[in-house]
């Protein structure tokens, strides 16, 4: 049997199957020491549970009564159980009286609830058990506590098959026994996909409902180019998939081998080519794909996976490694991205209707300037060690930028009070993933030294697609001719305003788009670094001319379909 889902991160897995039970989580076993904190906690249930009632009430605004009553009689089931003031009264005996953290008082609680309506003799109330255990999950899910992946230990030659990946469930992945993974939810942008092709593990994501199909020790074999997922192949599959699997890493190493070549166009155009990375590991691995710096440090992965923020001088000791891994080439730092798919526990992210259009990245590090200086003078500490960039990420406008400079220099002058050297000419950029950045780019260049393209958000931004939403993923398409000509006027303005533009964005990696790019005026790529030897390899074969002209062509075009098919045939 064969599933098609969408080709994540590319690369041949083998093995078998672990199937992760919807959000599975774990006890910590924490007691906690400190009565503050038993308020808290209480907080932060109070919270999962408000943020639990309004996604159930979404679900019952949007029902569609052709579906039958029977589904809206179990949503309103939920909100009556979530509305109990028992659950909400035992949860808090367990975290005041037994010192447990919130975590373990809902998991505790949700299991003695499951366990009483099992042992009832009315059969529906029994079947309330699974009730109890659904809305149980959904506290937990909006805990942001589970799925838990990380620290179970997983067979040799194992492929995770899930609902949904959190980014720091693939960040933590333990990639001797994980080989790749396949999830029901998730697009080739989703951030747990973007990790995956930087860390080199073959994933498909998107699959739909048909990922049920698959049961504990399948065997599978996984294309993370094509998107399929063979589930027990025959003995003759499996041969051709291991031949497949050795020529697509012997092609790699042998383009990992050309590291030292520079990525010149046959007609002597530089380009150069860096690597999206999230720690100092990255960076040094980086290197041996050919990398000439980083054009994205991705900050809030230190801020994941933990129980509180990284104070100023954990986060100097993290940038500082980073810099000293990138041996003297440049490395963006972008600041603090939080809200939309990344989250965690102990920042209490409200809730949010439309996360992805609300409280996130910029936006947050503006209110709440605290977190925001504190990793400005980490970063700015860690300057007197490499080449830093600072880039701000999601600007809307021109007066984001100067209120996150008026910080950055209020930092500034704390180290300089304080006598802790900095580099003072650190350069400084922003991100152009809003359309409204885009259109104004010709404003945003008088204020910054460079601009780095983020077609991930660029383009879930201007086609109004959820870049996670995997009901929408064939609308989500960077080849729409509305996101290339923000692409192509967001290059010429800071060509015309002489600042310097890049690419950080997953478009930057995708082979068909590169002489585009290149046509267009674009000489920084930044990507995961397992796709630098491949895109280095295109732009070595390719012809500035010949660029220009095929930028010309498909500005000209109407659709993407035939965009993409232009592209494929003049890449052939
Ligand atoms: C982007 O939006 O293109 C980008 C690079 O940022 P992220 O994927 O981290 O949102
Ligand atoms: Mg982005």
């Amino acid at each position: 049997m064969i599933l098609t889902g969408t080709g994540a991160s590319p690369g041949i897995a083998i093995g078998n199957a672990y199937v992760l039970k919807k959000q599975e989580a774990a006890l910590t076993g924490l007691i906690l020491t400190d009565d503050s904190a038993i308020t808290f906690e209480i907080e932060k249930f109070d919270t999962a549970v408000n943020s639990s009632l309004t996604e159930i009430n979404i679900m019952i605004d949007s029902y569609d009564e052709d579906n039958g009553s029977e589904g809206l009689e179990i949503l309103e089931t939920h909100i009556e159980l979530l509305s109990d003031p028992q659950i909400k009264e035992d949860v808090a005996q367990k975290i005041a009286i037994e010192k447990r953290n919130v975590n373990d008082a809902v998991i505790a609680v949700i299991a003695d609830a499951v366990a009483m309506f099992k042992g009832m003799d009315n059969e529906y109330l029994q079947a309330r058990a699974a009730d109890v255990q659904d809305i149980g999950n959904r506290i937990l899910k909006n805990l942001n506590i589970t799925g838990k992946t990380a620290a179970r230990i997983y067979q040799r030659n194992t492929i995770i098959i899930a609902e949904d990946l959190t980014p720091s469930d693939t960040i933590s992945m333990d990639i001797t026994h994980v080989i790749g993974f396949a999830t029901q939810a998730g697009s080739k942008t989703s951030h747990a996909a973007i990790i995956a092709k930087s860390r080199g593990i073959p994933a498909v994501v998107g699959c739909g409902d048909t990922l049920a199909n698959i049961k504990n020790n399948d065997h599978l074999i996984l294309d993370g180019q094509t998107g399929e997922i063979i589930i027990n192949p025959d003995e003759e599959t499996i041969i051709e998939y291991q031949v497949k699997k050795e020529n697509w890493l012997a092609e790699t190493a042998l383009l990992k081998s050309q590291k030292n070549k520079a990525a010149i166009t046959t007609d002597g155009t530089l380009v150069q080519l860096f690597a999206n990375i999230a720690n100092a590991d990255d960076m040094e691995h980086a290197h041996s794909f050919g990398a000439e710096g980083s054009g994205l440090l991705r900050t809030e992965l230190l801020f994941m996976g933990r129980d509180s923020l990284p104070t100023e001088e954990e986060q100097f000791t993290f940038y500082k490694a980073v810099a000293l891994k990138a041996k003297g080439k440049p490395v963006v730092v972008r600041t603090l991205d939080i809200g939309g798919d990344k989250q965690f526990p102990y920042f209490n992210f409200p809730a949010e209707q439309n996360p992805f259009l609300g409280y996130r990245a910029i936006r947050i590090c503006l209110d709440r300037t605290d977190i925001f200086i504190t990793q400005l003078k980490a970063i700015l500490r860690a300057s007197a060690f490499g080449k830093l960039k600072i880039m701000f990420p999601m600007i809307a406008n021109v007066q984001e930028i100067r209120a996150a400079k008026v910080i950055l220099n209020q930092a500034m002058e704390e180290l300089d009070k304080a006598g802790i050297g900095f580099d003072k000419t650190i350069r400084i950029g922003i991100m152009i993933e809003i359309p409204s950045a885009a259109i104004t780019a010709d404003l945003l260049a008088k204020e910054v030294d460079f601009f780095s393209i983020g077609t991930n958000d660029l383009c879930q931004y201007t086609l109004a697609v959820d870049r996670m939403n995997e009901k929408v993923k064939t609308l989500y398409d960077p080849y729409n001719p509305a996101v290339l000509r923000l692409i192509s006027y967001v290059i010429d303005e800071a060509n015309k305003n002489n600042i310097e533009v890049g690419m950080c964005g997953e478009l930057a990696s995708d082979p068909d788009a590169t002489l585009l790019l290149l046509g267009m005026g674009l000489k920084e790529f930044s990507m995961s670094a397992t796709s630098i030897p491949h895109i280095k390899n295109t732009i070595i074969q390719s012809d500035m001319e010949f660029a220009k002209q095929v930028k010309q062509r498909v500005m000209a075009m109407d659709n993407s379909i035939a965009i993409a098919a232009y592209l494929k045939e003049v890449n052939k």
